[in-house]
């Protein structure tokens, strides 16, 4: 028998998400964000449940070509456009859009033989100050991209700091209007923050992501509650021991949690060598056997120990929900001090995951 470790994804869930992108941003195209091997869930077992989309946004021409091979024959978008002249090869071959968001991409393009005209995102920096032309400089980058033959359509991108948060999109939003003010072409600003809070910003395209893994761009679950959104993976297991401690012993390494009664501790196959954070503190929720319980002592590299008070029917081989459709990543993130995005990305390889 394998580790009884596992993770789950939810087909079903990602097709209910994309539809509530849609919903929401119902004028607007879709890029769906499978950046990270589709935030931690696979590219292909996400891509059933998200191809009802107009077009797929990532970094890796990898994970390009892995698209082309699924059989994906629509838009494909680099979101950090390509590093080597080499690149547009791959580029030209797999009919993939680019961001261009700087001056040695725009000469890489120049020089480039191209069997067909690409199709560019050219990104402005609106306030992030991570990728793009300034407003300030954004119409000479147009107007040079404009002169390129190998370049065929162009459409403006921006990227948001603050759609989750108080300061907002207002700052962004005047800066990009500004550098974009008479510039024709179709226009991509909203990651799933701004496709869920900010209509205003819809635009053309919208490229969410953590919304269609069923997560919060906030980190805060209670933000998303209202949404419909589903969890599209739950990462379970087991208990393999139950210990039935006294008053005053202590559990795991460094002694951090001691117990104030006598008390039983489940013993989870899931450690930080799985993907399960480390700094995760007592408190964490872990559902075992359907009860909500809590994380003590240290997160080991195979396993985690949790309170079984809440769930005296446990024993060796009740269930165990480390996050999923019962509990939210988020929860679980926020408790150690991350958000739910960093959890599903670092899902380990030693992990099983099926689709479903
Ligand atoms: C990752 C990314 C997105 C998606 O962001 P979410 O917060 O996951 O919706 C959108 N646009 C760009 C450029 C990105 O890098």
């Amino acid at each position: 028998m394998p580790r009884p470790l596992s993770a789950t994804i939810h087909t079903a869930a990602l097709a209910n998400n994309l539809a509530i992108a849609r919903k929401y941003a119902p004028k607007s195209k879709i890029w769906a964000v499978v950046k990270a091997n589709a935030y931690g869930h696979g590219l292909a077992r996400a891509f059933p449940g998200l191809r009802a989309t107009d077009g797929f946004g990532l970094l890796d021409l990898e994970e390009a070509a892995k698209l082309r091979e699924l059989g994906w024959a629509g838009p494909i978008l680099l979101l950090e456009g390509f590093f080597r002249p080499t690149d547009i090869d791959v580029i030209d071959r797999y009919s993939l859009t680019t961001a261009v968001h700087c001056d040695e991409q725009l000469r890489m393009l120049e020089m480039a033989r191209l069997s067909k005209p690409v199709n560019i995102q050219l990104k402005m920096n609106s306030g992030m100050n991570r990728l793009g032309y300034t407003p300030e400089k954004f119409r000479a980058a147009w107007e040079r991209a404009r002169a390129v033959q190998g370049i065929g359509q162009i459409t403006l991108m921006t990227h948001f700091s603050d759609a989750d948060a108080p300061r907002g999109i207002a700052h962004q939003l005047e800066a990009f209007e500004r550098g974009a003010e008479g510039i024709a072409g179709a226009r991509s600003l909203a990651n799933s923050a701004a496709v869920l809070w900010h209509p205003d910003a819809h635009c053309d395209w919208v490229r969410p992501g953590i919304m269609l893994y069923g997560a919060s761009p906030s980190g805060v679950t209670a933000d998303i509650a209202d949404t419909g959104l589903k969890p599209a993976m739950t990462l379970q297991s087991e208990l393999i021991a139950v210990q039935t401690v006294d008053a005053g012993s202590s559990i795991g390494y460094g002694s951090t949690y001691t117990a104030g009664t006598s008390m039983r501790i489940g013993v989870v196959a899931c450690g930080y060598a799985d993907g399960y954070p480390r700094v995760a503190p007592e408190g964490t929720p872990v559902i075992v056997d359907g009860v909500r319980t809590r994380l003590v002592g240290r997160v080991s590299m195979d396993m985690l120990t949790v309170d079984l008070t809440p769930c005296p029917g446990a024993g060796i081989g009740s269930r165990v929900e480390l996050w999923g459709g019962n509990l939210p990543i988020d929860d679980v993130a926020s408790s150690a001090g991350t958000i739910g995005y960093e959890l599903m990305c670092a899902i380990a390889l030693r992990v099983p995951v099926r689709a479903e």
